[in-house]
């Protein structure tokens, strides 16, 4: 094992498995009532997961004491001697088995894959996994330290069982650092503005911009906890509701011209992928595709205005220059809000008056520059992950090792008695 005052006893191929068996060196132990010299009651064998050597599972055998008090009229009466170096309380893999699951599970591999290397159960490895995870959270202060930019937002949460409830969570992100600071189990402005405002005051004074997406909630708890920091539309969210009109302006056309939903040989059907892929990654082929689907489709250009005003507002978070990037929008806004137009567009066209400074923004503070579309993947990925927890907070926790990048270092020296 390595570890002072720990001896092994024996160690034994058993079949594919190897079990080690160990004991504490124990001298002079006291009773915890009365202090007096205690005597071994039982040597109880208590079996734990330990790490794999070469590939065959590993047993450690702890060869326990039992303790008794001999002092007649002492109210302690028996207990057994621990040690979290060996493994920590109520956990079923040793410490050093703990630490490297955690470590595994956090980086990116499912607790079953880990469960079947150790050839556990997966609640073995899960448990291990979120008390060890927990207390790596709880001991790595300096994990946000650096924060100048946050981003909220929601999240859907399923739980297990319970007929696949869905609940709602708010992911915290440093969008600059491009890590998930916390998620918090609601996405109600008081609980949100809670979390916020009870974070420590340099922390909050180092906050500059909040990026959001076009949410009320959101935008009413920048105003009112973070008031100095700017807040800043996510451009990924503007033109993700770009897209989501251009889709709603063709689905109607599409019912408008063949009277049903798309089928595979509708233009409008086929051209759909095209649409929301940008402009610039359409091949000169592509680009003469998508221009003779919407010409059999699309007999009122109505699909094709919506392309363009995506296109236009991407156009908008391509401009370099701040003031440029803010005439651009001006003239998308009053041309979507353009009698004439579509009734998506002139939506979309109140929702860009409604968030307009919120959206220029962006180009002062360049916070969600790039790192936005990364982050949005990762917080996809937890999504993904964030199905099939029977509690909140093992999703959590699951969720902050594997995106909120903790100093895995500080791992070692944690302590789980
Ligand atoms: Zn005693």
């Amino acid at each position: 094992m390595g570890l002072k005052d720990v001896r092994v006893l024996q160690y034994e191929r058993r079949g594919p498995d190897v079990e080690l068996m160990v004991e504490q060196v124990v001298e002079d132990v006291r009773c915890p009532g009365c202090g007096g010299p205690a005597q071994v009651k039982e040597r109880p064998v208590v079996r734990y997961v330990d790490l794999p050597v070469y590939g065959a599972p590993m047993r450690l055998a702890w060869r326990k004491h039992r303790m008794r008090c001999p002092q007649p009229g002492c109210p302690v009466r028996s207990w057994v001697l621990s040690d979290h170096r060996i493994a920590a309380k109520n956990c079923l893999l040793t410490t050093r088995a703990a630490k490297w699951a955690t470590v595994q599970v956090g980086t990116g591999r499912t607790v079953s894959e880990v469960a079947s290397e150790l050839d556990c159960d997966w609640h073995t490895v899960n448990d291990a996994v979120t008390t060890y995870g927990r207390a790596l959270l709880a001991a790595d202060r300096k994990r946000l330290n650096r924060t100048s930019a946050i981003g909220l937002d929601e999240t859907a949460f399923v739980k297990a069982g319970a007929r696949n409830r869905k609940d709602y969570a708010t992911t915290v992100a440093d969008v600059d650092n491009h890590q998930i600071i916390d998620i918090l189990p609601s996405r109600d402005y008081a609980e949100v503005a809670a979390w916020i405002d009870k974070q420590p005051p340099a922390w909050k004074g180092r906050i500059r911009f909040g990026a959001l997406d076009m949410s009320d909630a959101y935008a009413a708890v920048y105003s009112v906890v973070l008031p100095n920091a700017a807040q800043v539309v996510d451009p990924f969210h503007a033109v993700a509701l770009a897209n989501r009109c251009l889709d709603d302006v063709r689905r109607r056309v599409q019912n408008e011209q063949l009277g049903h939903r798309g089928r595979r040989d509708d233009p409008l059907f086929q051209v759909r992928r095209l649409l929301v892929r940008g402009e610039e990654r359409l091949g000169p082929e592509a680009a003469g595709r998508l221009v003779s689907l919407l010409e059999l489709g699309d007999p009122g250009a109505e699909v094709a205005i919506a392309y363009r005003v995506k296109e236009r507002l991407r156009d908008f978070y391509a401009t370099a220059d701040p003031d440029e990037a803010r005439t651009l929008l001006e003239e998308l806004k009053r041309h979507c809000l353009k009698r004439a137009m579509p009734p998506e567009i002139q939506k979309l066209g109140r929702t860009i008056r409604k968030w307009f400074d919120k959206l220029c923004n962006y180009h002062l503070a360049k916070v969600t520059n790039g790192p936005t579309e990364a982050l949005n993947n990762l917080v996809k990925r937890i999504k993904r992950i964030g199905f099939g927890f029977r509690n909140f907070e093992n999703y959590r926790i699951r969720a902050l090792l594997y995106a909120g990048k903790p100093n895995w270092r500080v791992l070692g020296s944690i302590v789980v008695r």
